[in-house]
């Protein structure tokens, strides 16, 4: 099977296995684990920032760094089809009983006059405007990813009204590599960020929160609250090293894979709409002969898996595991429909 569905869907390779196989391990609920504190210290350097932390998911990464920053009752600022909001499980109400204020994005992207619009002023009336929550890439902006001028000016705008600033970086390094920015450049803008290691990157377990000494040893607390802190997590944290030290610069293969996969699909009828392709996904919309579904199962007939994401839309999703043969034959498929 060719596997478009999700960047999630790679799977461990042998060097990676066997930097896992090796792995010295501790107990890492004692903070004892080498590999964890490895993982942790190489992160944090990399984005230049004081401390990280390892968890099982992404999903737990931003929902303990939001319950960091916020009081319940709080509000938080976001884009309307934020991975925080539409894919947490209503965490922000469930774990921090915070409100949300969404904004309609340019494919998941929401500017710094937005923003400024949006908080609330000092009323007791309203409930106090306490976090903005970025996602670069956007998920379901399809792979789009933020201007660096853009989130400059966002940040100003946080610093003026007490605002905190956290980024959901699951998919960051995809942006990094198509933008050209470091990681360090984006570890000095925001009061936290959350890197998945299990998505383009091919870890097959965890996520990173990153932060100041002081947020992460709260964070450690919250971690434990919400269970996640694990014993010899070493074994699955070598693989997020790994994945750090060999899988970034390789992303620009997946963006151009991306890139000729959309460019085929831009050449048929039944295509109605693609979203910009900036990064490893693809979000089209279905028309005429097909329904999403209908050409999804024609994929599938033809051992390639693709999601219909709405009754019209299908996603793709290039990763670690999708060669060029298996986007020329995706390329021919598509020719041939
Ligand atoms: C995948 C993803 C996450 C985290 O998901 P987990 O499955 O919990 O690791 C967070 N934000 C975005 C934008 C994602 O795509």
């Amino acid at each position: 099977m060719i596997d478009y569905r999700s960047d999630t869907v790679t799977r461990p390779g042998a060097e990676m296995l066997e930097a896992m196989r090796n792995a010295p391990v501790g107990d890492d609920v004692f903070g004892e684990d080498p590999t964890v504190n490895q993982l942790q210290e190489y992160a944090a350097s990399m984005f230049g920032m004081e401390a990280a932390l390892y968890c099982p998911s992404g999903t737990m990464t931003n929902q303990i760094a939001i319950k960091v920053h916020t009081r319940p009752g709080d509000e938080v600022i976001c884009e309307s089809h934020s991975h925080i909001y539409v894919y947490e499980g209503g965490g922000i109400a469930f774990n921090s009983g915070c409100q949300v204020k969404l904004i309609p994005g340019d494919y998941g992207r929401i500017t710094a006059g937005q923003i400024l619009e949006s908080i609330n002023p000092d009323d007791v009336h309203k409930p106090r405007t306490r976090l903005v929550g970025l996602e670069n890439t956007s998920n379901r902006g399809g792979g789009s990813c933020y201007d660096f001028e853009e989130i400059l000016k966002i940040r100003k705008v946080c610093t003026e009204n007490n605002l905190k600033f956290h980024l959901d970086g699951a998919r960051l390094f995809n942006a990094l590599v198509a933008k050209g920015n470091t990681p360090a450049e984006y570890g000095k803008i925001f009061d936290s960020i959350s890197i998945c290691l299990s998505k383009g990157l091919g870890a097959p377990v965890g996520s990173l929160l990153l932060g100041t000494k002081e947020f992460i040893d709260q964070a450690r607390r919250i971690r434990k609250v919400f269970g996640g802190g694990m014993r010899q997590a070493g074994i699955i944290a070598a693989g997020g090293l790994y994945a750090l030290k060999n899988n970034i610069e390789r992303l620009g293969i997946d963006h151009s894979h991306a890139t000729a996969i959309a460019d085929t699909l831009r050449e048929k009828e039944f295509v109605t709409e693609i979203f910009p392709v900036e990064t490893n996904i693809i979000i089209f919309g279905v028309g005429g002969k097909y329904s999403a579904k209908s050409l999804a199962e024609e994929f599938g007939k033809n051992g390639i898996k693709v999601i219909a994401i709405s009754p019209t839309r299908i996603r793709i999703v290039t990763h670690l595991d999708i060669s060029s043969e298996m986007v020329e034959k995706t390329v021919n498929l598509i020719r041939s429909l």
